[in-house]
């Protein structure tokens, strides 16, 4: 089973990815963590990347596409299915992604986006940095954190209509526990056999 799995930062996109991986056995992609691994292996790709990714900017969709496209023909993801977390984030990615599953005959059997309200995200943002100590690296991290739904609502947001056209796109409710927003994920999916 292959699964695209949509939302903006801080909805929990990963942490549900993670679990569905462990239930249901498809192995999770994560661009992000793909991306942290190059800046921690500290290959050029990564030292070009981690500049934009401290910003709360995206990393040019070349870069992306090649990671996550040579990974998804990997057999080992061919086999047990996949979860992209974090791809695709525009709708240029969007579109290369497709042509390499028509290409090599991919089916995405559900996108799913977690649908989270955005002042809400703010909110939880400001909390944050609010009980944290003060210091110039949380205004920094809270400035990117922001950006990135900002980045979120203009790059990667326009993609939704793209698959709700094609009558591709289930919604869930974001904003739930992360338990019932696990259960409402495996709603959608069908509860494996065992
Ligand atoms: P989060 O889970 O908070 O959304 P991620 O771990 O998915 O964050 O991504 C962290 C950063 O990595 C992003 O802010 C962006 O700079 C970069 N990144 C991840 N995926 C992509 C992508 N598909 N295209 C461009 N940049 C990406």
């Amino acid at each position: 089973m292959n699964i695209i799995l949509m939302g903006p930062p801080g909805c929990g996109k990963g942490t549900q990815a993670r679990r569905l991986q462990d239930k249901f056995g498809m192995i999770q992609l994560s661009t992000g963590d793909m991306l942290r691994a190059a800046v921690d292996a500290g290959t050029e790709m990564g030292l070009k990347a981690r500049t934009v990714m401290d910003r709360g900017d995206l990393v040019p969709d070349d870069v992306v596409v090649g990671i996550v496209l040579d990974r998804i023909q990997d057999i080992d993801v061919q086999t047990r299915g996949f979860i992209l977390d974090g791809f695709p984030r525009t709708v240029v990615q969007a579109q290369k992604l497709d042509e390499v599953l028509i290409e090599k005959q991919i089916g995405i059997n559900y996108i799913i986006e977690m649908k989270v309200d955005e002042a809400t995200l703010f909110e939880r943002i400001e909390k944050r940095a609010a009980e944290m100590a003060d210091g110039a690296r949380v205004d920094d991290n809270t400035e990117t954190l922001k950006k990135r739904i900002v980045v979120y609502r203009e790059q990667t947001a326009p993609i939704l209509p793209y698959y709700a056209r094609a009558g591709r796109l289930d919604t869930i409710d974001g904003m739930a526990s992360i338990n019932d927003v696990t259960m409402q994920l495996e709603a959608v999916l069908g509860n494996p056999a065992t």
